[in-house]
């Protein structure tokens, strides 16, 4: 039997949650963090709402995820996000020790990976899942602002 927990499946929740941010008009980036195939955080972008640059998905994720576990440290989890996370993010993702990240959509101007942000040596990082919705999405927003 086919598994059906592909990184594709997860990151369909992850989008599920930036359509969410999308209609409350928030940038919309999505987020949750998988353990063993069980979702534990389900986040989006906040920084609308809480007025507050730093509530980036991730940022929620994370501490949604660790008030989850129970303790600080995410081993053994991973992390799905729409977009590529900003350095502030992969900071944050750094201590967290998180085990996998998977992202969709780069981020060439403000991703980690174009600003030589560095993330946890034993973090292993998958990109480019579903990334053309993820990009789509963040079109279809910046668009709409424009009208
Ligand atoms: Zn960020």
């Amino acid at each position: 039997m086919e598994n059906p927990f592909t990184h594709e499946y997860f990151m369909k929740k992850a989008l599920q949650e930036a359509e969410v941010a999308f209609e409350q008009g928030e940038i919309p980036v999505g987020a949750i963090i998988v353990v063993e195939n069980r979702v534990i955080a389900r986040t989006h972008n906040l920084t609308e709402l809480l007025n507050d640059v730093t509530a980036h998905a991730e940022m929620q994720a994370i501490t949604s995820a660790a008030n989850f576990i129970g303790g600080k440290y995410l081993k053994g989890c991973t992390l799905y996000v729409t977009l590529e996370p900003c350095q502030m993010c992969a900071g944050a993702l750094y201590w967290s020790q998180i085990s996998k990240i998977v992202f969709g959509a780069r981020d060439d101007q403000r991703g980690f990976m174009s600003m030589g942000t560095k993330l946890h040596p034993k973090t292993e990082v998958v990109s480019g899942v579903l990334a053309q919705e993820a990009a789509d999405l963040m079109l279809r927003f910046f668009a709409s602002k424009r009208k």
